[in-house]
């Protein structure tokens, strides 16, 4: 992949550029030397590397709204960065950009238990959000891989899951409100507490446009009630393609588990290579199979997972009864299944609808 080339009056003009973002910002929220900015020159897409032209790190909506407004009037590229996780370039700066970094948006400034909500700066990471609740019973829902580090600004721009999105959807389906910066230095306010708002869905435009529609200040999201009971078994199969059917078998019946994930026999060897966990490394795939719910439904739910897969010429079949909460294994059985998942989660196919 080549970088587009950049534009030299805009690098002739750098010191302009910098000069009159200082005089927008706070005193250090604008870095503009080089051996500072590299921290920046990346995301989780490492093998691309770019300085940018400068960096600011606003501290409130206005003054992000300020940096909007000054590059839209003087035809200067900006580049939103959240926590620079994106496997797909999406924060890579640009040599004759500024990278606007929402690192200093890091509150949580309201949690709702009434309305079931939390009102979080777009630099709160993922799991932030479901730490400040869970003492009360409560969490949130997509939960992608990265979630101890990427931000929830960074989450609506991507509209971002993990595996748990089989059954309680990705980023659109539980962001509920905005406030952004358009790109004129507009703030706008988008949606609320409540679902579904009238009129064109701008949220759901904004959720999943990679930062090139404006800038995320503010999100407000739903927290859900953590499931009284979470339980997941493990199957292993001869074919990956009897993998494959047994996941086409269980919704077909009508049964949304709350994850259900499959490694293939090279990833089964490898985590077993890299952490030992006691996988059967004959079997060409494994498939974890969670259920939550009510304890008498998770009961019976993987009672008719198991019956439904026995058809299939399953080498093993193994209901391991470990507890989980919604981001960690907190007791492990047969399968050492806590490595298991933070294994599979970078390393497998995670299964949507
Ligand atoms: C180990 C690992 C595992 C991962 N697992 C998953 C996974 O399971 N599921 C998944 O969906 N993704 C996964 N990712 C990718 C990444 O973590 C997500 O896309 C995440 O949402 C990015 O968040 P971020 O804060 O790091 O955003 P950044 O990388 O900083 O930015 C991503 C994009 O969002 C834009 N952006 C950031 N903040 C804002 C804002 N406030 N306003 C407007 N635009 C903004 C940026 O311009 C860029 O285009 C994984 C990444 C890694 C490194």
């Amino acid at each position: 992949m080549l970088l587009p080339e950049p534009e030299e009056n805009i690098l002739d003009r750098r010191d302009e550029i910098v000069g009159a973002l200082k005089s927008l910002l706070p005193k250090g929220c604008v870095i503009d030397d080089r051996t500072t900015m590299k921290a920046f020159d990346s995301d989780g897409l490492s093998a691309y590397r770019n300085l940018p032209l400068v960096v600011v790190l606003p501290e409130t909506t206005q003054q992000v709204a300020d940096v909007m407004k000054w590059c839209r009037d003087n035809g200067v590229k900006i580049v939103p960065r959240g926590a620079g996780t994106s496997l797909s370039g999406g924060a890579l700066p640009l040599s004759d950009g500024v990278l606007l970094g929402l690192g200093k948006f890091n509150q949580i400034t309201e949690i709702d238990f009434e309305n079931r909500t939390v009102t979080a700066q777009p630099g709160v990471t993922n799991l932030a959000i479901t730490t400040a609740v869970q003492d009360d019973g409560f969490y949130y829902a997509p939960d992608p891989s990265s979630q101890i580090a990427c931000s929830i600004g960074g989450n609506i721009a991507e509209n971002s899951g993990g595996v748990h999105c089989l059954k309680y959807g990705l980023t659109t389906n539980n962001v509920l409100g905005i406030e952004m910066v358009t790109m004129d230095g507009e703030i706008v306010r988008i949606g609320g507490k409540h679902l579904d708002a009238p009129g064109f869905d701008i949220l759901g435009i904004m959720t999943g446009s990679e930062g090139l529609l404006g800038v995320v200040t503010e999100v407000t999201v739903r927290i859900l009630r953590k499931p009284a009971t979470q339980r997941a078994m493990l199957v292993g199969f001869d074919t990956v393609q009897e993998a494959g059917q047994a996941v086409s078998i269980v919704i077909a019946a009508g049964i949304i588990p709350a994850g259900m994930e499959m490694m293939d026999n090279p990833a089964i060897n490898a985590a077993e290579d890299f952490v030992n966990a006691g996988y059967p490394r004959e079997a060409a795939a494994l498939l974890i199979v969670e259920l939550d719910g009510p304890e008498v439904e998770v009961d019976y739910l993987l009672d008719r997972v198991a019956t439904l897969m026995k058809p299939l010429p399953q080498h093993l079949i193994n209901p391991c009864f470990f507890k989980i909460s919604t981001s960690q294994i907190v007791d492990i059985s047969t399968f050492q299944l806590f490595n298991l998942f933070n294994f599979v989660s970078i390393s497998t196919f995670q299964l949507f609808l």
